[in-house]
């Protein structure tokens, strides 16, 4: 199985105060919510900056961004877009918690695994997008949706259906005017 996001940081660990400047475009598989996904074949792009911390840990600073498609949650009609999402995320050699007590991080933020001398960014990658994949994206934020009785597209044109919820002194108000 190939892990296109992995990357080389033993350079960093050794020499801390190098800054590595990160730039991969691959596709991955099944990444999507409810309401959107990442098609399989297109890339998402990871760029950051990885600086080490400490001989045991380094943070990962920049962005991922990645394209989505959907049906608009009104109208049902194909959509596409983009998702760009800031990163700030630590890895961390297991066994740097392993010794000593390691404070709990602020906010709890998720730190991911920093082995040998790898990191795979692709957890990070993962994550990134998925919080930022939009869970009921709309072809326009005017999108008039489908016809509630009749299903017809109602951007395309009045259905002709009544859809009004009458009240039922107006409606005897309307028979008074009419007779
Ligand atoms: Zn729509
Ligand atoms: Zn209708």
């Amino acid at each position: 199985m190939s892990r296109p996001l992995v990357v080389d940081v033993g350079r960093l660990l050794r020499d801390p105060g190098i800054r590595l400047h990160e730039q991969r475009a691959t596709p991955l598989v099944a990444l999507g919510v409810l309401g959107s996904v990442v098609p399989a074949d297109s890339d998402v792009a990871v760029d950051v900056v990885i600086e080490a911390m400490d001989d045991r840990s380094l943070v990962a600073t920049g962005e991922v961004r990645a394209p989505w498609t959907a049906e608009c949650s009104r109208c049902l009609r194909p959509i596409v877009g983009s998702v760009t999402a800031p990163v700030r995320e630590l890895f961390e050699s297991p066994s740097a918690s392993g010794g000593e007590e390691r404070e709990a991080t602020p906010d709890d933020q998720e730190i991911y695994p920093l082995l040998g001398d790898q990191v795979d960014l692709e957890p990070l990658a993962r994550d990134a997008v998925l919080l930022a994949l939009p869970q009921a994206p709309l072809c326009a934020e005017d999108c008039a949706g489908l016809c509630p009785v009749c299903g017809a597209d109602r951007n395309e044109g009045d259905c002709g259906c009544d859809t009004t919820v009458r009240d039922e002194r107006w409606a005897a108000l309307d028979a008074l005017k009419d007779s």
